[in-house]
């Protein structure tokens, strides 16, 4: 099944959204199958935001994105990139849909609570930037048998 790497920025850990946005998660049926609590630096960030590291507003991400700690998750499901991305709404939260996370729970296009990886291949990266190997649990929840139908597992 794929997988994808979620991260709660500063902006949802300092307001207090780390549960409601776990809430989301979990009632969607989508495995969390990593998850921790670390401090990014400027080093990680230049790596994770590579396409953005030329931008003026550089200085300023970093700034935003160290000011807490952060919580990475790595979660899998059938389809999970863009299921999650769906979920996440687009970069500004302003014009984020309603009942996307962006959408309900944020008013910036910086401080927009969730990053979400946008491909397959970038998660896969992502997910090795973030957790060792020994931080994935890849077990098979009990409930498996009714997120999906027999043949959409195969
Ligand atoms: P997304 O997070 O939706 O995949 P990007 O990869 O384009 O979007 O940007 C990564 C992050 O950089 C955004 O989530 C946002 O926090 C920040 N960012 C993007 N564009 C800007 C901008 N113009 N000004 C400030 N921060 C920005």
């Amino acid at each position: 099944m794929e997988q994808t790497l979620v991260i709660l920025k500063p902006s949802a850990i300092a307001r207090g959204l780390i549960g409601d946005i776990l809430a989301r998660i979990e009632r969607k049926g989508l495995i969390i199958t990593g998850l921790k609590m670390m401090q990014l630096d400027e080093a990680i960030l230049r790596e994770h935001y590579a396409h953005l590291v030329d931008r003026p507003f550089f200085p300023s991400i970093v700034e935003s994105m160290t000011a807490t700690p952060v919580i990475v998750i790595c979660l899998k499901g059938v389809d999970v990139v863009s299921v999650f991305r769906k979920m996440t709404g687009v970069t500004n939260g302003r014009n984020a849909e309603p009942g996307t996370l962006r959408g309900d729970f944020c008013m910036s296009g910086q401080a927009n609570i969730v990053h979400a990886s946008d491909s397959v291949e970038n998660a896969r990266l992502e997910i090795k930037r973030f957790f060792k190997p020994e931080e994935i649990f890849d077990y098979t929840p009990l409930m498996l048998p009714f997120l999906y139908g027999d043949d959409e597992l195969k």
